[in-house]
């Protein structure tokens, strides 16, 4: 099967073209060959196309799209004990080195060397073939569906927040955010068992939509003037009682400041959101109230696997996250369309090629 194939390119900010690139063959005896069937589209693939960079990973040579697919193995590698050809896999994008400290006291999410899809230098998936270690795949049960399966990457990173976080049946969640990380995030908190799961943001329609994403209580924070205020209406919204967890998924600095004061002491703060690299933070607080202050990136292991099981077992309904599908043919449309239309998109999927 050599030859070429059609991959999605970047080749640098703004611009998108499809290109003949090498369809890639197995060397490694522990990768599988992948038929990608259906790819979502990524904020941080958009932030690429918009600004040529995120942080450090700058888009210095052209790079192949796309991270969050699904796909059926076509071929395997001669030591592949994992998976078969035929079986139908979610593809875990991010592949760590095995020589990093990181790596070795558990947390691959962190490693230096991590080759992660559509993370310059590394290319994505938005390619007919694509090439996977065995054991960075999950298979998807025969009544999940492709689509399902490639949310499988969004909803990992709700799952890792949530381990972060240590949600757990019971536990009151305020999560800042409902852009599509924060439907994840909330989804899971819900999942996990949280009693109350609290929405936050500015716009009545990704509020709305949040409903459907666990969310037991709404709040359009442009409403209240101060984060005062907005901290009292968290704790009205609880009948009087403070959330055990705080998750940001907006940077946003008065979402930020009004998490670390309603939350109960003791109580977690994830920061998932990117916003400004510098806010005016009230860290006094963090030591008064004993608080837990993490950072959460991506995801870990078993945060897949779990993301899979969250769809599979119907605790997270991903398919009211797909809003709207492009043919891999109409892969640049796809991605203009959700430049022009942020507010409304929550997930865009592009077919892989026929
Ligand atoms: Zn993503």
């Amino acid at each position: 099967m050599s030859g070429t194939q059609k991959a999605v390119v970047l080749q640098k900010k703004g611009e998108i073209t499809f290109e003949d690139i090498p369809a890639p063959e197995i060397t490694d005896s522990h990768y599988v060959k992948i038929h990608v069937k259906k790819t979502g589209i990524c904020g941080s693939d958009i932030h690429y196309y918009t600004h040529g960079s995120i942080g450090e990973f700058v888009v210095k040579k052209p790079m192949v799209l796309g991270h969050e697919s699904s796909g059926v193995v076509v071929e395997v590698g001669k030591d592949v004990t994992l998976v078969q050809v035929g079986d139908r896999v979610a593809i875990e994008p991010g592949v760590p080195s095995r020589y990093s400290d990181e790596t070795k006291s558990g947390h691959y999410n962190l490693c230096p060397h991590m080759a992660f899809a559509a993370t310059p230098p590394y290319d994505g998936t938005l390619v007919k073939y694509y090439l996977a270690p065995e054991d960075f795949l999950v298979k998807l049960p025969d009544h999940v569906s492709f689509e399902e399966g490639a949310c499988a990457e969004p909803l990992a990173v709700g799952v890792h927040a949530n381990r972060l976080a240590e949600t757990s049946f019971g536990k009151n969640v305020v999560v800042f955010g409902a852009g599509p990380v924060g439907l994840v995030t909330g989804a899971v908190a819900a999942a996990f068992g949280a009693s109350a799961v609290v929405y936050v943001d500015v716009f009545e329609n990704k509020l709305e939509r949040s409903k459907d994403f666990g969310a037991t209580n709404t709040i359009n924070s442009t409403k209240y003037k101060s984060e005062d205020e907005l901290t009292e209406v968290i704790k009205s919204e609880l009948k009087g009682e403070q959330p055990e967890i705080a998750i940001d998924c907006s940077g946003a600095e008065i979402c930020i400041r009004t998490a670390i004061k309603v939350l109960k002491a003791g109580g977690s703060y994830v920061q998932v959101g990117m916003g400004k690299d510098n806010i005016n933070f009230p860290i006094a607080m963090i030591g008064a109230k004993e608080l837990r202050v993490l950072g959460s990136f991506r995801y870990y292991f078993n945060d897949y696997k779990i993301a899979v099981k969250l769809i599979s077992e119907g605790k997270v309904n991903v398919k009211k996250m797909i809003t709207h599908t492009f043919k891999f043919e109409e892969a640049i449309d796809a991605y203009n369309f959700n430049l022009e239309h942020g507010s409304e998109v929550v997930k865009t999927m592009i077919d892989g090629p026929e």
